[in-house]
């Protein structure tokens, strides 16, 4: 099966990479180290399998593939706040030349949406029918509607085109290969405790997230893709945890003491977040296995390595 990966040298897109080669499949990754590094993919140069171009997506590419995996775009709220512009930008057009390339190939395409489309959610946990309200005044909207036009888009060629869409919501997702300085919470948190410093808490803290390893989810987007569905689906954690009590979690996983240092709340922040993954468990059989406790304990001892 021959792949491409549109931001593949991120976060998700080198664990993807990782599992396609083992699975012994062609790889063409795409970047353009916006919010990613090249670092992430070195390790791959030597599988004859894999194939780095260094493209932006805004412009249009052929490359002859089965099937698209499209995850370019900076996801972390400060690389995507960063250049906000860019970030629409890069979801509209990026989204646009990807699926008028699996139409001219007649290739499957799976479209990596987020949590991010539900907005400041008026229903815990969110289901796949919840609509979302989004402020276009706020600094998130970039990214926010940016992901709900893609989807949006990706619904269009399927109902023009019969082009086979998988639109995937991914929910906050973490692991042993995220970058240091994303901005990310588990990333910052680990960072300030390993070089006991204060951890920084924007608004109360009684915001909750619910995080999955990455693993869970590569293996999530594995089945949705070989699937026949056509549609949205959410893939994340039911664990849902308040940021104070992962800061306390962290703290007491490094036995670091971290003040608490609060700031004003982020704008636009959603007050809480959990995926319902009724529809992953039935349609996929398939749900998170690694649990937070488990799933931290894997990052920190890869953070600790890799501040060595
Ligand atoms: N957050 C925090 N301290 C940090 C980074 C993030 O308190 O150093 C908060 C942030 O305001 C949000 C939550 O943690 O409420 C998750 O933030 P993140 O940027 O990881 O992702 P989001 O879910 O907002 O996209």
């Amino acid at each position: 099966m021959k792949n491409l990966i549109t931001g593949g040298a991120g976060f998700i897109g080198t664990q993807l990479i990782n599992y396609l080669l083992k699975d012994g499949q062609y790889v063409f990754c795409i970047d353009n180290f916006q919010s990613s590094n090249i670092e992430n993919i070195k390790k791959f140069d030597n599988n004859p399998n894999f194939c780095f171009i260094n493209h932006d997506i805004c412009e249009s590419i052929y490359l002859k593939v089965d099937q698209i995996w499209h995850l370019a775009c900076p996801a972390s709220p400060y690389n995507y706040q960063k250049d906000p512009i860019k970030t629409s930008k890069t979801i509209f057009m990026g989204t646009y030349n990807m699926l008028n390339l699996a139409k001219n190939l007649n290739a499957k395409l799976l479209f990596a949406s987020s949590s991010e489309i539900y907005g400041q959610p008026k229903v815990n946990p969110q289901n796949e029918t919840d609509l979302g309200l989004i402020d276009t005044n706020s600094l998130r909207s970039c990214y926010q509607l940016g992901k709900k036009y893609g989807e949006s888009l990706c619904f269009d060629f399927h109902r023009k085109h019969n082009l086979d869409i998988k639109i995937v919501r991914i929910f906050n997702t973490y692991g042993p290969n995220l970058l240091f300085n994303d901005g990310r919470v588990i990333s910052n948190f680990i960072f300030q405790s390993l070089k006991n410093e204060s951890h920084i808490i924007y608004g109360t803290g009684n915001q909750t997230r619910s995080f999955c390893y990455i693993d869970d989810l590569i293996k999530g987007l594995l089945k949705i893709m070989d699937s026949n569905y056509i549609g949205t689906i959410n893939i994340g954690s039911e664990e849902e945890i308040s940021i104070l009590d992962l800061s306390n979690l962290i703290s007491s996983k490094l036995n670091a003491n971290n003040l608490k240092i609060i700031k004003p709340e982020n704008d636009g922040d959603p007050k809480f977040r959990r995926p319902d993954i009724s529809l992953a468990k039935k349609l996929l059989n398939w749900e998170p296995k690694v649990s937070l406790k488990e799933g931290l304990d894997k990052t920190i001892l890869q953070f600790k390595r890799n501040l060595k």
